[in-house]
């Protein structure tokens, strides 16, 4: 499989760890020689130009996050001026909750899920308290009948008349099941809800429809699978039918473009995703990014997919195969349907964090993540079948020489 891989050739262009098998693609992409070499030129720029480089640095300055945003749009479904990178995953959840969320006496109420990444319940509690609402009743946390998976016809069940705004992951950052985001989207605005989604672990890893499915608003992040570097910036997405809209966040960079250096006291924001820019997005950070975005349009978000799907199906295929009986006690916590699952494959064991630790030993790169998964995604630029098939064999070997047992049970900072 490895030798018909017509996509073969990206890996050559990534730095892969001395002798590691990485497969936290979705956790923190690779570096590439096009990241560092579009590191460096800025830097040169920074060097060359001093203050010069607004305009006249290869790119220019001022126009990067647009021109990223211009970059990311194809492969989330977009048009182009409705995507702009900037600010953070985190802080670009609360920008659109304070644009997208105007609580009326009867319509009060938000509606997550109990999965979601820590963070964005954290900042939607905040942005309840902030509107003077009370969390404890107006965040609604759709519960999950197994621990992994959320079922559409339970989040549909909580849309009423009191449900203000609905904000999902669409793909659960722990079992990797991808959510009918049109569905869910569809079935919202039939009753006068707003959808918005946290694509953090779907950008880069498949295709999207964002406008044709009508979503609201999305947000994500750059150093997933994006593979933009540690703290890159962060994209948002805004439907063109909500550009009049006034940004919650307002700040000067979201400010009519060619007019933001009129310095006029009076707010007028870009009619664009770039209105809701804040301040001076993190060029430095961005610069790795851009050439990232780059390698993913020369790849094709379809063809990586497919790439993708297959990788985690073998992966699946070889746990279940072999190293599901008691003694290895192994077993799959992501939905097995392609049209149901994002980039990355959750494998369950009651002693998932010492098999991370000893798969670590081994120079193979998982995650961790509490109770008991261990989080895998061989990701289509730069993994290989032959990958999926060392993790798999490590995995077997770990259980039968009995290696996990002399890792401790204590976990690390990072996981
Ligand atoms: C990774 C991730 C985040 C991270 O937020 P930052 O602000 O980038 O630190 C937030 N939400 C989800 C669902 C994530 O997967």
């Amino acid at each position: 499989m490895d030798k018909w891989d017509a996509m073969k050739t990206f890996r050559e262009r990534f730095y892969i760890p001395s002798e590691t098998v990485y497969m936290d693609g979705n956790s923190l992409g690779l570096a590439s020689v096009d990241s560092e070499e579009s590191m460096i030129r800025i830097f040169n720029d920074w060097k060359n130009l001093g203050i010069g480089g607004w305009l006249e640095g290869t790119p220019p300055w001022f126009f990067l996050a647009e021109e990223l945003g211009r970059l990311m749009a194809p492969f989330m479904g977009a048009r182009s001026d409705e995507v702009i990178m900037t600010g953070s995953t985190t802080m670009n959840l609360h920008s659109l909750v304070s644009t997208f969320y105007h609580p009326t006496i009867e319509r009060r109420k938000i509606v997550a899920d109990e999965l979601n990444f820590p963070s964005d319940i954290y900042a939607l509690r905040s942005q309840l308290k902030l509107k003077g609402m009370n969390p404890e009743e107006d965040l609604v946390l759709i519960p999950s009948r197994d621990g992994r998976t959320l079922d559409e016809g339970d989040i549909i069940a909580t849309f009423d008349e009191t449900v203000s705004l609905v904000v999902l992951p669409s793909v659960l950052y722990r079992s990797g099941q991808l959510l009918d985001m049109e569905r869910i989207t569809k079935e919202a605005h039939a009753r006068g809800i707003l959808a918005g989604f946290d694509c953090a672990h779907s950008a880069g890893a498949l295709p999207h429809k964002l406008t044709e499915w009508d979503v609201d608003f999305a947000f994500w992040c750059g150093y997933k699978y994006l593979n933009g570097g540690p703290g890159c910036p962060a994209f948002l997405y805004i439907n063109r039918k909500h550009f009049d809209r006034e940004p919650g966040l307002a700040g000067w960079f979201g400010y009519e473009k060619n007019r933001q250096f009129d310095m006029d006291l009076e707010f007028n924001h870009a009619r664009s995703a770039g209105g809701w820019q804040m301040g001076t997005p993190s060029l430095l950070s961005a610069a790795p990014l851009r050439a990232s975005l780059r390698i993913f349009g020369q790849a094709g978000m379809e063809r990586l997919r497919r790439k993708s799907l297959a990788l985690t199906s073998l992966l699946m295929e070889l746990v279940d195969t072999f190293l599901t009986e008691p003694s290895y006690g192994f077993s799959i916590g992501t939905p097995r349907e392609p049209e149901r699952r994002g980039g990355h494959v959750a494998v369950e064991h009651d002693e998932a964090w010492r098999i991370c630790s000893a798969l670590k030993k081994r120079k193979i790169i998982p995650d961790f993540r509490p109770p008991n998964v261990i989080r895998l995604a061989p990701t289509a630029l730069y993994n290989t079948f032959t990958d999926v098939v060392d993790l798999a064999e490590a995995l077997r070997d770990i259980i039968d020489g009995g290696e996990f047992k002399a890792f401790t049970l204590t976990k690390d900072a990072v996981s």
